[in-house]
């Protein structure tokens, strides 16, 4: 299930097989499929010529079973119950080996990110039909998750009551809400500096999503082996001996490659190859090949465009550049203001 096609492939897979297997005697009847997961309900008495019927459809599908305890059987993150009359009740499945350990409260992330597990479980909690003593029983086990990681009873009310609203909003019409389209930017967190920007940018209709940036990984190793710092893509700058122009570029290949065609341009005299060739020239001015350097490795291509007009249009020196910057955007000048 790796590959992001994989549910998708799943799911046709899925259904041709059910196709061809419906018209069977012993197809259950209550056959309930999420991808690969299936809910369904078999006569004990025919369970085993039915998983035969199952598993001799296609060599590669092999099924397993899991048979319901006391009435009991979790499917997906639902716990189902049979009930006396054989009618099915929901509740919330968790796994016996759940710590409930999430985002804690006084862990440097930022606030959205700490509320998301409990807004995906007052999600479940209203989506799922429950009696009465399991959604309270739920709603009790979400306040207790909350209490485990050091969030006070505000915290989950609040969120609570957001999505209590939503279910009052859903049942009292079946108009869809307006929905604006929303652009979203993703940036590192920061506190302070982070906060700024965002507020900056929600003014120009931007919504902000954060990735933590000091995951104990990163902090305790690198799993991979470094590249050298000259074999890597991204924008580098080269400065000029005789004055304090530099050239600032984007490479996709390595940068040493790159910093190697600048100088044979310049050696060779051919102008039309690079613009520090150029520089050179008409200057009479040398190069100072020793302090080039990779300004900032850059993994995306689609992020290489940004990032030298960021360089470019926040340079402090004069520039061999001849080109302009592929991005023009008053927004790197903000950035420039808010990082010094
Ligand atoms: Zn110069």
């Amino acid at each position: 299930m790796g590959n992001k096609l994989s549910p998708l492939l799943a799911n046709v897979f899925m259904s041709d097989f059910e196709v061809d297997l419906e018209k069977e005697r012993l197809f259950p009847r209550v056959w309930w499929r999420y991808v690969d997961d299936i809910f369904a309900t078999v006569k004990e008495r025919h369970l085993a010529q039915t998983l035969e019927l199952l598993n001799s459809e296609h060599t590669s599908i092999k099924f397993t079973v899991e048979k319901e305890s006391e009435g009991k059987l979790p499917f997906l993150d639902l716990t189902i119950t049979r009930k006396e009359d054989n009618s099915v009740k929901f509740s919330v499945y968790r796994k016996p080996t759940s710590t409930n350990r999430y985002i804690t409260c006084d862990s440097n992330h930022y606030g959205s990110q700490k509320q998301a597990a409990f807004h995906s479980m007052a999600h479940r909690l209203y989506s799922i039909p429950m009696e009465i003593e399991d959604f309270e029983a739920e709603r009790k086990k979400i306040h207790e998750a909350a209490d485990l990681n050091g969030y006070d009873e505000e915290f989950v009310n609040k969120i609570l009551r957001k999505h209590e609203r939503k279910r009052h909003r859903r049942n009292a019409t079946t108009l869809e809400p307006e929905k604006e389209e929303i652009k979203r930017i993703s940036l590192p967190f920061f506190p302070k500096l982070t906060n700024t920007i965002q507020n900056d940018l929600k003014q120009h209709g931007f919504r902000t999503a954060y990735k933590s940036n000091h995951t104990l990984k990163d902090l305790l190793c690198s799993l991979k082996d470094k590249i050298p710092r000259d074999e890597m893509s991204g924008i580098y700058e080269i400065p000029c001996k005789s004055c304090p122009a530099i050239y600032i570029g984007q490479t996709r290949r390595k940068f040493k490659v790159r910093l190697k065609e600048h100088k044979n341009a310049v050696d060779n005299d051919r102008p039309n190859e690079s613009s520090v060739a150029v520089h050179s020239k008409e200057n009479n001015h040398v190069i100072d090949w020793d302090n080039a350097k990779l300004k900032k490795c850059v993994r995306k291509p689609s992020h290489l465009n940004a990032w030298e007009s960021m360089f470019i249009e926040t340079a402090e020196k004069p520039l061999m550049n001849e080109d302009d910057a592929p991005i023009t955007s008053a927004l790197f000048q903000l950035t420039k203001q808010k990082i010094i």
